[in-house]
């Protein structure tokens, strides 16, 4: 890889690219299908991702004609990265073994290792013979939905495709790594005033919030809308303030820091919420819910701007969500597209039906979600929440810190980019844009 990396930093053009080919092996950061059980019996909180994180050489898989090959500059860690290397809520295996079962191209996904990682930047080195709108030496972001569009039930709304899963998380040949294998249906345009780490961190947690915040398949915000956003300045939080800045919404951020909430103040939040000084406890036990905390945090929000909010952006799950229910405003809408502290929910129905709440639930985007989400990036409308980077040898501490919540925005890896700060194409649009938003999460 060391050749194509070089060929990349000095610009090779299309043809230059196309001509170096694919080596047989690369580096990656995978699990092993014989250690699923190795967390067995462990609480959640003391299973360590650097313990089943490896890095190391793996083989190259054939090209089926609708796929591209590609040098990954850089990518990110995701929840979903955590999921899958502590093995809950279920072992990743068992999705690549059925994935597996679907078609001779798919029988290349069930391995005894998995490759994993959701996002990345980087350059398409060759394309499969069916590709049409790639070539080699596009610069690209991946998105992670992976559907077969020769299914009728990918068509409309791809989400909602019976073969619909996530790429790096249910399927192999993930993004942490040198290289990949992915759909051409999963590319996009890289922002170009974007470094390849700053690039590689938007698609999945950017499209994530699009949809939940923006799109008709979410919760469709509209200007004046009060919304109150759980994680504020997580992965996908931090995401959802921006739509909801950008859309003239009023965001009601929750956060358990005071540098957290500093960060929203400099994005033009007004409305926050410290949730570790607050002192919430939602429930009383692990069986018994406090009602009356969940009108402490309703009266919070009030204090805050005056009224309930229209929409409640959910993901923190079991800790949180009858009091997301509760604080939602008659005739608004929770959007959930997670349960990051348990899945099993509960809530009390009389307070969703009596003010007629809606429930949507939300996954991932569309192709068209996930291209509109990127357009935004692309034009500087909304940035990169990139804080930290992290080398492909600390995919597992970088992993252990989102597991354990040491971090804000999101966190970058670079695989084969050597430093951070390279890739930049369009250094104009990045000084219109601004350092200060580009950077707002960096530290
Ligand atoms: P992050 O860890 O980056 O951010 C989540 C934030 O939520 C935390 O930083 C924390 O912020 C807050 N939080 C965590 N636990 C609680 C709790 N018990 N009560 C209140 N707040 C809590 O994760 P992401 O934003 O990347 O992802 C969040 C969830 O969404 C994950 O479960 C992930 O798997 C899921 N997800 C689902 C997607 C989909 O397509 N379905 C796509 C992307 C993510 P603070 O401490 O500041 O309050």
């Amino acid at each position: 890889m060391d050749q194509i990396r070089d060929a990349i930093l000095a610009g090779a053009d299309s043809a230059t690219i196309a001509s170096l080919g694919v080596p047989s092996s690369y580096r990656a950061a995978h699990l092993l299908a014989s250690e699923a059980g190795m967390f067995d019996g462990m609480a959640s909180e003391a299973k360590d991702p650097r313990r089943s994180i490896h890095i190391g050489e793996v083989p190259t898989p054939e090209l089926a004609p609708d796929e591209v090959y590609i040098a990954v500059m850089a990518s990110s860690i995701n929840f979903n990265t955590v999921w899958s290397s502590i093995f809950e809520p279920v072992s990743s295996f068992g999705p690549m073994k059925r994935l597996g079962r679907e078609s001779e191209w798919s029988k290349r996904h069930d391995r005894d290792y998995q490759v994993i990682g959701s996002d990345a930047s980087g350059v398409v080195l060759q394309v499969g013979t069916a590709v049409r709108q790639w070539k080699p030496g596009d610069h690209v972001t991946v998105h992670c939905n992976h559907v077969d569009d020769q299914d009728n039930t990918a068509h409309n709304d791809s989400m909602l495709a019976a073969n619909q899963r996530i790429w790096g998380y249910e399927t192999n040949f993930g993004g942490l790594a040198d290289l990949s294998v992915v759909k051409a249906n999963q590319l996009m345009p890289k922002p170009a005033h974007l470094s390849w780490e700053e690039a590689a961190v938007n698609a999945l947690c950017n499209s994530t919030s699009y949809r939940m915040l923006v799109s008709p398949n979410g919760a469709a915000m509209k200007q004046g809308d009060v919304v109150l956003i759980w994680g504020a300045t997580g992965g996908i939080g931090a995401y959802a303030t921006q739509y909801v800045l950008n859309g003239g919404g009023i965001p009601v951020c929750v956060v358990s820091s005071d540098e957290k909430a500093q960060i929203l103040r400099e994005m033009g939040v007004d409305a926050i919420i410290n949730r570790k000084t607050a002192g919430y406890k939602f429930w009383k036990d692990e069986h018994t819910h406090d009602e009356s905390e969940w009108r402490r945090l309703g009266s919070d929000i009030r204090d805050l701007v005056g009224e309930d909010p229209d929409i409640v952006f959910e993901h923190p799950g079991r800790s949180t969500f009858a009091a997301s229910v509760y604080v939602t405003k008659r005739g608004g809408t929770v959007v959930t597209c997670a349960a990051t502290s348990g899945f099993m929910m509960e809530f009390d129905n009389r307070h969703f039906w009596m003010r007629l709440k809606n429930l949507v639930g939300s996954h991932f985007a569309n192709y068209q979600e996930a291209w509109q989400a990127n357009r935004l990036i692309a034009k500087g409308m909304i940035h990169p929440v990139l804080s930290q980077n992290f080398s492909l040898d600390e995919v597992g501490e970088a992993a252990y810190q989102v597991h354990t919540n040491m971090h804000e925005g999101k966190l970058g890896v670079l695989c084969l980019a050597p430093q951070e700060g390279l890739g930049i194409t369009d250094p104009e649009l990045r000084a219109k844009v601004g350092e200060a938003n580009i950077s707002r999460f960096r530290r």
